[in-house]
Order: C-alpha cells, then sequence, then structure tokens
C-alpha cells in the first residue's frame, strides 16, 4: 500500500475517532437525565425511558466496539501491519478498507 493511502486512513480513522467519542460524551449526559427525570414521570412514560435506556446502552457497546477497532487499526499503522489481513497476512483489498477503514481481515477471512 502506498504511504499516501495510509496516510488518508490514518485521518479517517482519527476523524471516525474523535467522532464516536464526541457522540459518547453527548450520550453519557442524556442517560443521566433519562435518569432523573424517571421520579416525576408516570409508569408507562417511565417504560419508555427505560426502553430508550437500553437501546442507549446498546448502541453504546457497538461504538465502543467500533472504537477498540479504530484503535487497534491505528496501531497497526503504527506497527506497519496495516493493510494485511490479520488472519492469513494477506493484502487487505483496498476497495474493502475505504468502505471500512478499521477492517482487520481480508475478504475471505472477513469475521
Ligand atoms: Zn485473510
Amino acid at each position: 500500500m502506498k504511504l499516501s493511502d495510509i496516510d488518508k486512513f490514518k485521518s479517517q480513522l482519527t476523524a471516525l475517532k474523535s467522532e464516536i467519542e464526541d457522540i459518547e460524551s453527548i450520550s453519557m449526559s442524556s442517560t443521566a437525565t433519562v435518569t432523573l427525570d424517571q421520579s416525576s414521570v408516570g409508569r408507562l412514560s417511565r417504560m419508555d425511558a427505560l426502553q430508550g435506556q437500553q437501546m442507549a446502552l446498546e448502541s453504546g457497546r457497538r461504538r465502543k466496539q467500533q472504537l477498540l477497532q479504530i484503535q487497534a487499526s491505528l496501531q497497526r499503522i503504527e506497527n506497519g501491519e496495516f493493510g494485511y489481513c490479520s488472519h492469513c497476512g494477506e493484502e487487505i483489498a483496498i476497495g474493502r478498507l475505504e468502505i471500512n477503514p478499521a477492517a482487520s481481515r481480508c475478504v475471505n477471512c472477513a469475521e
């Protein structure tokens, strides 16, 4: 892979990382709001609030997983391993990385 490509993916990953961290800090404050409001709302809306909280927790889990993948990819860039499949060691198709720069496996070994 060309150095300019690696630079491109590195800035994409860095932007993605700060984007997720921003969402994370916003949603953490909104989850706190839901908890505070619960004492003053009726049963149905309390259930709505709980359901919303579950969804927030679930997407929070997904975000954390994505963040870990991004951090691992940035680490691979540092180590000069970026762009190679973590499973078979073959080069990952650049088109695949353009869709998901945090992909760590080639199309054949995809999770
Ligand atoms: Zn592979």
